[in-house]
Parts: structure tokens; sequence; C-alpha cells
């Protein structure tokens, strides 16, 4: 019978599909031979939670989808120069107020301020506010819908804050040697995976270094520089698992995360099936970019992660801040594009233009108006102060007298 790699008690459950490359790194492929019901839980609230969670700021930021198409994480409450705001997926800052919501007595009645994020969350004040004041529920309405149209709207910019990111931890390693050791259970089985020479690699993914003091952590290195083999068609950022064995037996791992920076792990030291390699490439901005490879297909020589191992590498962030900086320039180009669009269309919508309505001369005037106004503001990065409801626009009112 197929046991669990990593307890060997249990069978793997079928109903429990692992994912090979976690889902929060892009990953679709799953698998149901590799870990049982309980050690697919236990991953998955620990190891693989690390590793998603040191990727969650930069995922934020680039727009990164989880491989099951949810979207990125939000960053909640980031502060900088005294001002508290969250970051929507796609780096977006949304304020957080300080008051939102404030009510005085004044000379003239009551004073009531009230500053939301959104209008969603205007709305939601403004009837907490209508129940503080002991309005009638008939009221509330009316209420509402008279703030409202007395209601500005305020587009600013957030100002920039630092993020530090932090990779590699050992739980983030935990995670990586698990998906290389379930990697190659794809590729040699069970059988082979239960057998002892795969002890130390089990036991550090499933504990860590520190239940036995003599066990010892399999990592090999980290490698800082770039791997010049990974073929395009990927990005330029992909994730990369590599796992290959030599003519002894020796099997090697190795989890590449963005093109970034790598973790070579020793798997096993000698005895395993000779010669065999299996690796599965994937584009975090595509996540459907994928591919599976194995044997002579596999992209990279075992000879090249041999030499990553061997050589006496003074850890050199130069290479990794570059394969970063490389991705963030992507993600705010495409961020650049998003914003362009959804300025076009709020432009739009301010001029009232409908389906089927005919572009005439003034139209174009005033769709062009209001573009440029809004491109201004952003591209000077000057707060811009409009009403939350634009006047309505009668079409039946306008443009028929001519
Ligand atoms: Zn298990």
């Amino acid at each position: 019978m197929n046991l669990c790699i990593l307890c060997q008690v249990t069978a793997p459950d079928p109903r429990k599909p692992e994912h090979i490359l976690l889902n929060a790194l892009g990953g679709r492929l799953t698998t149901t031979k590799a870990l049982c019901a309980t050690c697919n839980n236990i991953m998955g609230a620990g190891p693989d939670k690390d590793l998603a969670d040191s990727v969650a700021p930069l995922r934020n930021i680039a727009n990164f989808r989880s491989g099951s198409g949810k979207a990125p994480p939000s960053i909640p409450r980031v502060e900088a120069d005294g001002i508290v705001y969250d970051l929507a997926p796609g780096g977006k800052p949304v304020l957080r107020p300080s008051s939102p919501l404030f009510i005085e007595d004044g000379h003239e009645g009551v004073n009531v301020k009230i500053s939301a994020r959104d209008e969603a969350h205007l709305e939601q004040l403004l009837r907490g506010a209508a129940g503080k004041l002991g309005l009638p529920e008939s009221a509330h309405d009316a209420f509402i819908k008279d703030a409202k149209q007395r209601a500005t709207r305020v587009t600013g910019f957030a100002p920039r804050a630092e993020h530090g990111i932090q990779f590699g931890s050992e739980g983030s390693q935990r995670s990586m040697m698990k998906a290389c050791l379930v990697l190659w259970n794809e590729l040699v089985g069970n059988e082979e995976l239960s057998h002892p020479r795969y002890t130390t690699s089990r036991e550090f993914v499933r504990s860590g270094t520190d239940i036995e003091e003599d066990s010892h952590t399999p990592l090999t290195c980290i490698h800082t520089r770039k791997l010049l083999e990974l073929p395009n068609g990927y990005g330029a950022n992909p994730n990369y698992i590599w796992v290959g064995s030599d003519a002894t037996g020796k099997v090697l791992g190795y989890f590449r995360l963005y093109n970034a920076v790598g973790w070579l792990f020793e798997l096993a030291s000698d005895g395993a099936p000779v010669s065999r390699s299996i690796s599965l490439i994937s584009n975090p901005f595509q996540p459907s970019e994928h591919r599976l490879l194995t044997d002579d297909n596999s992209l990279v020589d075992f000879r090249v992660f041999e030499a990553i191992g061997a050589a006496d590498t003074k850890s050199n962030f130069d290479e990794t801040r570059q394969a970063l900086s490389e991705l963030l320039r992507q993600a705010h180009s495409m961020s650049w594009d998003r914003t362009t669009k959804e300025l076009f269309d709020e432009a739009i919508d301010a001029t009232g233009l409908q389906d089927g309505d005919i572009l005439d001369e003034q139209r174009l005037k005033d769709i062009s108006s209001a573009i440029a106004y809004r491109f201004s503001h952003f591209l000077t990065r000057t707060p811009r102060t409009e009403p939350l409801e634009w006047p309505a626009k009668n079409s039946s009112n306008e443009g028929n007298a001519e």
C-alpha cells in the first residue's frame, strides 16, 4: 500500500489534492498521491502558510492571483506620514479615516462630520449617524440621500511606505522542501520515498530543526545568483522547482522563488533511482502558463545544481535585487495600464455618457476635458475634490435643440 510520504502511517487522501507549487504562488498542478489528510492540514496551517505570508506584500503590489484565481491579499494598516491606509490588491491605497464619524452640538443645531473610505462606508456611517441623532426610521433614507448629494469625494495619493520582504524562514524552507519531495514522488513513487535515505529530509519537513538535537537541516545553500538555463515563455520571474539524481543516486531539490532567489536541498545522499529529473515551471503573472517536465525534457542538468552546491558562494544579493526590480517594473507597468483605464472609465461616467448616445462635438469636448482633468491631477499627484454624485444629466433636455 502507498503511504503518505511524510508520516508514513496513513495512505494519501484522494479527496485532499496537494498543490505541488503552492496555490499562493500561482501553482495549479495538484496531486493526490503524496500526503495524507492530516499531513496536508498540518503543512497548510504551518510551513505553507509561512511561505504564503512571506510573499503576500509582493503579491499585493504585483497583483499576483493564486493558482485557483483568488485575488492577492490586502495589506492592512500601512502607516506613512501619519496617514493610515490599507493596500488593496494591486498596491492600491484605501484610506482608513482617523475619526470616521464626528457629532457635536453647534450653535445652530447639531454638526455631523463624516469621513468615509468609500461610498459603501459612507452609507453605513450615515445610517449610524441617523440612529445616533434619533431620527425616526422613516426619515433615514431621506437623510442619507440629502447627505450624499452634499458629499464630496477627495482623490489623493498615499505617502510612500517601505515594505520589508523577508523570504526563506525555516517554515518557508520546510514548505519548499516538501514541494521538492512531492514533485520527486510524482516521478519515482511512494515506495522509493518511504526508504530511510529520505528520513532526514522528511523529518526536517515535518518538524524543522528544533525537534531533535542531532537533526540537521538538509538545506545545502541559498542561491542568489542568476539561473541562466531557464527557458523563455514563462515570463521574467517564473517560480521553478527542480528535483533530480546523479549517477550514484544522490538526490538534490531546488526551489526558485520568482526567479529571484533559490534554495538547494539534499533530499538523499545516495541510492535513489539514478539520473532522473523532474521540474515544474510556472509564470506568476499568468498561472495558466506552467509546465511539468521530466528526465530528458527537464530544463536544467543535475551538474548545474551540483555546481551551485559546491561553489563557495558568499551571498551577494545584487542579482536577487535585479530580478525583483524587474518583477516590480513589470507589475508597475501593468498597474499603470489599469489606472489609465480606470481614469478613462471614470471620466466617461462623469460626463453621463450612455450606450447609444451620439458623440457630437460638445460631448467629445466634455469627455476630453474630463479626461484631461483627471490625468493632470494624476500625473502631478495633486488631490482632487469633486461632488460624490454628479448632478443628473437629463439627456432628453440636452443636445436636441439644434
Ligand atoms: Zn501523513
